[in-house]
């Protein structure tokens, strides 16, 4: 029987997905519902200006193929706001709209990877960026991370070799939820700019930041000649307007000779993007109110996170933005997964382990990764162990099942804290 490629055999599979099908499983076998804090969705609707406009799209006829850039006057529209609230120096031919910035990620790596390149990502990342790498024939190669799960600037410097292409930054960083300081960001662009590598700055939670500030590492070269340019900037509206089931994204291209090519990776990869769907996206950027609303509920949860985890020693740092904490477990002497396991069984709370947000695939010589597909799709691959003993927990519940939850959580881990100690 002929085989499905080596490249899609070596991708491992996101980490929430077992998380969902046991608590489904838990659902259907009668056993009562399950608090989702696993998956990264919203719990709010989409602001109704945005269904109105989707609909009246429709009905206006906008129901053929749209550019595969996208269409001109929502563009026209993300370059005004990219140069007024990121600080980017775009114009609309900078601006390439996405199917969300999912397959925005894909498209850029596309744009700068060759076969072979290295790529360089935070320890803990969003999943999606070592799928994509290894679907682009890069090699992923991870920088780490300090107190705080802030990125470590000299060890970012030493990880860099002559075959790094492009450094991947994501702040606000979902799974942690760390925010960049500006200091940190200059310093990682200067570490671009002196080794001559592209910065791809994934920014989908740029609305959803509390005390600290967002900043986009495009801004830092907006005075720069446009050949000089190298910063990709990866915006969505799945976060900030909670309109993830419309897939609407977008990317800032450095120069327009990059989105030029953006323009022809587009057209294999996509077509173009749902031609309704962004006249429904230019309804959401006429308002920020819906922004501001769901912003300061994300600042209440965290807030109650924190309150409820940290006092019993389950939270080491204050997550500053999007809508996500990594908890502590090491206390209770069992893995993330472990932990998540034993928790959604005992308590019915369903957390993602942190292990699959710290997946390290490993290489042969010959470039190619080592891991052989097990039955389950996706190779075994090593686990860093700075994550081996958290768990990711999402604010997309109320806030009356994020105390009930994470209450749950807490007793839990002290049921287990006993065991721990006198393991040793
Ligand atoms: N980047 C990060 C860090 C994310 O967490 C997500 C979604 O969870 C995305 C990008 C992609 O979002 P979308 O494809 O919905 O725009």
């Amino acid at each position: 029987m002929p085989q499905p490629s080596q490249r899609i055999q070596q991708i491992p599979f996101s980490p929430i997905r077992a998380m969902f099908r046991l608590a489904d499983e838990m659902e259907r076998a009668g056993r009562g519902p399950v608090i989702r804090f696993h998956v990264g969705d919203p719990d709010f609707p989409p602001p109704e200006a945005v269904i109105e406009a989707t609909h009246r799209a429709m009905r206006d006829g906008r129901t053929h193929y749209p550019p595969s850039v996208g269409v001109h006057e929502l563009r026209l529209a993300l370059a005004k706001k990219v140069v007024e609230r990121n600080a980017i120096a775009a114009t609309v031919e900078h601006l390439t709209v996405t199917p969300g910035s999912t397959e925005a990620l894909l498209a850029v790596m596309e744009v700068v990877l060759h076969p072979g390149d290295d790529i360089l990502i935070p320890e803990i990342y969003w999943p999606n960026y070592v799928q994509q790498s290894l679907l682009a024939s890069a090699r992923p190669v991870f920088y780490p991370l300090g107190a705080g799960y802030q990125p470590d600037v000299e060890g970012t410097r030493r990880a860099v070799t002559p075959r790094t292409r492009a450094i991947l930054i994501n702040s606000p960083s979902n799974p942690t939820g760390a925010v960049i300081p500006e200091a940190t960001l200059r310093a990682l662009y200067d570490i671009a700019r002196e080794r001559d590598l592209w910065v791809i700055s994934d920014e989908a939670y740029e609305d959803i930041v509390f005390d600290a500030k967002h900043v986009s590492p495009a801004s830092f070269e907006r005075d720069l000649p446009e050949k000089l340019r190298r910063v990709f900037s990866l915006y969505t509206f799945s976060k900030s307007y909670a309109m993830t089931g419309f897939r609407l994204g977008y990317i800032v291209a450095p120069t327009s000779e990059t989105a030029l090519i953006l323009r022809k990776t587009q057209e294999p990869l996509v077509g173009s993007t749902a031609s309704m769907i962004q006249w429904g996206g230019m309804a959401a950027l006429a308002d920020d109110a819906p922004i501001a609303t769901m912003r300061a509920a994300y600042r209440r949860r965290r807030d109650l996170a924190v309150s409820l985890l940290r006092p019993p020693g389950l939270l080491d740092y204050t997550p500053e933005g999007a809508f996500y904490v990594l908890a502590d477990v090491s206390s209770t002497g069992m893995t993330g997964d472990e932990f998540a396991r034993a928790l959604l069984e005992e308590e019915r709370v369903a957390v993602a382990p942190a292990s699959g947000f710290a997946l390290v695939p490993e290489f042969g010589p010959d470039g190619i990764p080592r891991g052989e597909m097990t039955s389950s799709g996706a190779p075994e691959y090593p686990v860093n162990p700075k994550a081996r003993d958290r768990v990711r927990i999402a604010f997309c519940v109320s806030d009356e099942e994020l105390r009930e939850g994470l209450t749950r959580m807490v007793r839990f881990a002290a049921r287990r804290r006993p065991a721990a100690a006198a393991k040793g």
